[in-house]
């Protein structure tokens, strides 16, 4: 049941206006370039983790210039995608992963990008982190909330959780927001999260929600 005590409507429409001033980050970004495009989208969520924004961006479009379908992808060799998706994180490890998530697409899912929970999490690679990212970016989805490390730092310093993984997070946000909010939690704390609500050293000072905000754990 959502709680009535949190000021999480107070502190959504606030981001919501405050984001316009920042720039997208890098999946809203590609999702947006390509009309939403749920391998497009998969893909470029997939390179993402622990990876700068900017480097994502580069990686995914130099990816996508050379091979733009689950048939194409599957056909490159690892050792190409790895040159082509470098520098992001763990790149032999994606590269892997996107290879053998391109045939799986095209050998169970009919070159398609499944559209349920289930489904995605059977591809390799793929958490509920990127799952929820799909259906959200790609399907239009309200029914979900995507948990990366900035809602999970955000959404504790808030007070709106006392979690420890970002797993354990997404399901408290279910239990404590209304249902309305949830497709854009991801947008916008990730926005604050990468401007304003800093891993380290946040600006509190310059924050549009800080009467709002117990900044829990911040020194
Ligand atoms: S007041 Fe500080 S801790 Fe709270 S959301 Fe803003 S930047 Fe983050």
């Amino acid at each position: 049941m959502p709680t009535r005590t949190l000021p999480i409507p107070q502190v959504m429409r606030a981001l919501g206006r405050a984001i316009e001033d920042h720039e997208l980050p890098a999946i809203e970004k590609i999702a947006e370039a390509r009309q939403h495009h749920a391998f497009h989208v998969l893909i470029s969520t997939l390179l993402s983790a622990r990876t700068q924004d900017a480097t994502t961006h580069a990686a995914s479009e130099r990816l996508f210039g050379v091979a733009d379908t689950p048939t194409a992808m599957g056909a490159l060799a690892p050792r190409q995608i790895e040159k082509l998706i470098y520098p992001v994180s763990f790149y032999r490890n994606k590269a892997r992963h996107v290879r053998a998530t391109c045939r799986l697409l095209v050998d169970r899912f009919g070159g398609q990008v499944p559209a349920t929970m289930e489904k995605l999490l059977t591809l390799p690679g793929v958490g509920r982190k990127t799952a929820n990212l799909v259906l959200i970016l790609a399907f239009a989805s309200r029914d979900n909330i995507c948990v990366d490390t900035h809602v999970h730092r955000i959404s504790n310093r808030l007070g709106w959780v006392k979690t420890r993984t970002p797993e354990q997070t997404e399901q408290a946000l279910y239990r404590v927001a209304d249902r309305r909010w949830w497709a854009d939690i991801n947008l916008y704390l990730v926005t604050w999260g990468q401007n304003v609500c800093r891993p380290i050293r946040p600006r509190c000072a310059a924050c549009v929600i800080s009467r709002w905000c117990p900044r829990v754990g911040v020194r």
